[in-house]
């Protein structure tokens, strides 16, 4: 079977460190974008159909060991970004305005290129979210112009005066931005494919700083054929559909009784995700 291509996207959480960005009644756009961004990376990763790179995801401060300013944030965002490399750039947002102002819109740099469409596919998807649709617009935003990359910047939801509905539907957010990345790259991005396990390790690699995990895990799944992967914590049975698979690769913990296992394990979570990297190779 030919091997389907995986796309290498490098998700860029705005601000981070000492740039907390806009500040809502309780919460700050540097931690909701990079809520929503890994949200986003862990479905789309779930596919087995994209590899996602970060610029931050972490609270990073980008100028250090420099005093903060914004035009050195930028620059070295982009030099990160730049230096990670990947098909497609995607800047992660909430907008504010001193006056009341509502909704999502999704920046390109220019019309007419690679940028114009993947903004397109995104706020297409962003208009079902129930919120304002704003629609694609244009700037010459820093990193829209200087990545190498098409690339787009995600304003999701105005901080300022809808912040609880950015919390409330950041998990459907993430799902639309990734459908719309999808839909752009032609890969079928379902909802089914959020199950918590996926999601929750995934999360729980984040933490653990290591972001390799799913993808190789799945990537390994997709060259064994009709594989499921049981993604295992908290010594959860596996879900009875997984047995119908031909193969089955368990990243984590021991056997669960499939005829034909891959066990990738290890005794901390670190030696866990080596053996999941050794097989994506
Ligand atoms: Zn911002």
């Amino acid at each position: 079977m030919a091997e389907l291509k995986i796309y290498d996207l490098v998700f860029d959480p705005g601000h981070g460190g000492p740039d907390p960005g806009a500040v809502g009644p309780t919460t700050k756009e540097k931690d909701n974008v990079l809520m929503l961004a890994k949200k986003t990376a862990a479905i789309l990763e779930a596919t087995g159909r994209f590899q996602v790179k970060f610029t931050r995801a972490t609270d990073k401060d980008f100028c250090e060991p420099a005093p903060y300013n914004d035009d050195l944030d930028l620059k070295n965002r982009v030099k990160v970004a730049n230096a990670l490399g990947g098909d497609a750039f995607y800047s992660f947002h909430n907008n504010s305005a001193a006056v009341k102002a509502y909704g999502n819109e999704v920046y390109a740099l220019a019309a007419g290129g690679e940028g114009e469409k993947m903004a397109k596919a995104i706020r297409a998807r962003m208009a079902l979210l129930g919120m304002v649709d704003r629609g694609v617009k244009y700037a010459n935003w820093y990193v829209l112009k200087w990545t190498d990359m098409p690339a787009v910047l995600i304003e999701y939801g105005f901080i300022n005066s809808e912040e609880s509905v950015i919390l409330a539907k950041i998990d459907q957010a993430a799902l639309a931005i990734a459908q719309g990345i999808g839909d752009h790259f032609g890969v079928s991005v379902s909802a089914n494919v959020i199950k918590k396990e996926v999601y929750e390790m995934k999360e729980a690699v984040l933490a653990h700083g290591i972001e390799d995990y799913l993808v190789p895990a799945r990537r390994e799944s997709i060259k064994l054929g009709n594989c499921a992967v049981f993604l295992r914590f908290d010594d959860k049975t596996p879900p009875a559909d997984i047995y119908k698979a031909e193969h089955l690769t368990i990243v984590g913990g021991g056997s669960v009784g499939h005829p034909n296992e891959t066990i990738l394990s290890g005794k901390t979570w670190g030696d866990t995700a080596a053996a999941v990297s050794a097989t994506g190779a």
